[in-house]
């Protein structure tokens, strides 16, 4: 794979799905995932991630609920 961001925009990806990152950072990462299938899918993945990490907090240890949503998202890519 060529050089082209993407281990710069999956660093901050969940810092920006949380817009907990600066508006010129947010720019440059949207721009990228604008250009990048892969880190699309990682940002669903990852937006996935925080919103049910968010809603399920208040019922379970948030790391416990991260792990488990994230396994059942790759053995869902997994299948396609
Ligand atoms: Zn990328």
């Amino acid at each position: 794979m060529t050089d082209c961001g993407c281990d710069k925009a999956r660093a901050d990806l969940e810092e920006y799905l949380r817009n907990e990152i600066c508006r010129t950072e947010q720019g440059d990462i949207r721009e990228h995932l604008d250009n990048c299938p892969s880190c699309q899918d990682e940002a669903l993945v990852a937006r996935t991630l925080t919103d049910a990490v968010q809603r399920a907090c208040k019922e379970a240890a948030p790391e416990d609920v991260r792990s488990k949503v994230l396994a059942s998202i790759r053995a869902a890519q997994a299948t396609h």
